[in-house]
């Protein structure tokens, strides 16, 4: 299984980097999770969108999801016949999606013939050709659910954004590579009260309680020194620390 990093900034995109977004590969499936801000560039270069099997966003905040917009419109206006791509949003995500549409664009259906948005359920697995994604719910300001994808061979959970809690042990149990948000790592600034995220520190904590093999951190705030956020989360685990960024690709 592959992982390639196509953003890893929170909130807004930094110099060259996208928000959260991330492609999964298993032989010739390809899985993309979240499909934030400046997200769809970086993914073509590893995959045609002809080739995307689904994505699946992990909660509804726009550095999470805002660019299902774009790739509307792309594939409302662009190759004749192209097929509809599967979204998968948490509960409540076709009601939102069209509260977006309607501020948007008077033209309805707006999703339709684009995406097919379908809603998943905590702990009901997605099985997409040879991956399946189950959704663990975690801890955010709103409903937010981190991912286990596996292969039948190698194990990545991600944490999609959340504050440190019970669900992320079980999450990443057994998994082989973690890959967590890391928002209040690097000097990022603490902007909310009580904080919403987890620092290196505590994404290293939830790596070193389940063994995993690798921990990539990512969901940096836009001014994070990635260097010192690593060092942060070595701290506190003792395997291998990478930080998340455009391009970057990992074997789980
Ligand atoms: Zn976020
Ligand atoms: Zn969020």
């Amino acid at each position: 299984m592959k992982l390639a990093i196509l953003g890893s900034c929170a909130s807004q995109p930094g110099p060259g980097e996208a928000c959260s977004g991330y492609l999964v590969s298993s032989g010739d499936t390809h899985v993309m999770l979240d499909c934030g801000s400046g997200t769809l560039g970086p993914l073509q270069r590893h995959v045609s969108l002809e080739d995307l099997r689904a994505i699946v966003v992990s909660h509804l905040h726009p550095d999470h999801y805002i660019d299902l917009v774009a790739l509307r419109y792309g594939r409302t206006y662009g190759v004749a016949g192209a097929r509809s791509i599967d979204v998968y949003l948490p509960p409540g995500g076709i009601a939102h999606l069209e509260r977006v549409a309607a501020a948007l664009s008077s033209t309805t259906p707006f999703w339709d013939g684009a995406l097919t948005l379908h809603e998943y359920e905590p702990g009901v697995p997605l099985a997409l050709g040879a991956l399946t994604v189950r959704p663990h719910e975690v801890r955010h300001g709103i409903r937010s659910f981190g991912m286990r994808v596996d292969d039948r061979e190698r194990v990545l959970a991600y944490t999609s954004d959340t504050v440190p809690c019970e669900e992320l042990a079980t999450l990443a149990e057994g998994a082989h590579t973690l890959l967590a948000e890391a928002t209040l790592a690097g000097g990022a600034p603490s902007h909310h009260d009580p904080a919403t995220h987890l620092s290196a520190h505590d994404a290293a904590k939830v790596a070193a309680r389940a063994g995993v093999e690798r921990l990539v951190l990512t969901h940096f705030w836009y001014t994070a020194n990635r260097a010192l956020a690593v060092a942060e989360a070595s701290d506190s685990f003792s395997g291998n620390v990478q930080a998340a960024g455009t391009g970057r690709c990992f074997d789980v």
